[in-house]
């Protein structure tokens, strides 16, 4: 990336919710089909601690969260546009490495697999951490460089621990820092892909 130079796929690893699959969108669907939130659209969800910028009952948006996490599938929890696309390119060039907050791999594991397919999730990485402070430690012992993430607060630190964030633009990311942005998955393939 800097000089102009391409990122290698195999110096790249991706967080999931809000990157490879569209949490944001699965909740507010989830919102309004089950919890009469019938106004409540995917801008309104301007901070990552949704319960801090929603008028909505905790225990409903914990419900929400809860659902996604186990059941991401059955949730209605679809990928990001053109994702699915993008990662089948990095993965014939090398292999694909996750690193989520997620507490449990296996829902997400299965949600990947029902995505990407059998054959490239077999040569692939995740890592589910279980919290969400800590994951330039991990990212380094995976030998990434570049790691794409829609949390703020992760990619400020992921720069001081010596790895090259790319914030994957979202309502709850915007105006939080002076990092590079990724709009969408086009952008991220313009980064390293010929
Ligand atoms: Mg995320």
């Amino acid at each position: 990336m800097q000089n102009g130079k391409k990122i290698h796929p195999g110096q790249i690893g991706f967080d999931i919710d809000g990157v490879v699959a569209d949490t944001g969108g699965a909740f507010v669907r989830i919102a309004r089909r089950e919890y009469g939130m019938q106004g409540l659209t995917l801008d309104d969800i301007t901070e990552f601690e949704v319960e801090n910028c929603l008028d909505m009952d905790p225990l409903i948006i914990n419900a929400i969260f809860a659902r996604l996490l186990r059941e991401p599938l059955t949730a209605g929890l679809e990928p990001m546009p053109r994702a699915v696309e993008v990662l089948t390119e990095f993965a014939a060039l090398a292999p694909l490495t996750f690193v989520t907050a997620r507490p449990d791999a296996a829902p997400i594991t299965g949600w990947l697999h029902d995505m990407l397919g059998k054959d490239i999730m077999s040569g692939s990485r995740i890592v589910a951490m279980g919290e969400h402070d800590n994951k330039a430690a991990y990212i380094k012992n995976l030998g990434l460089r570049y790691f794409v993430d829609d949390r703020a607060e992760t990619c400020i630190r992921l720069e001081q621990e010596g790895i090259v964030p790319l914030v994957y633009s979202q309502p709850w990311n915007r105006g939080r820092h002076a990092l590079k942005t990724v709009d969408n998955w086009l952008a991220i393939r313009a980064l390293s892909l010929v």
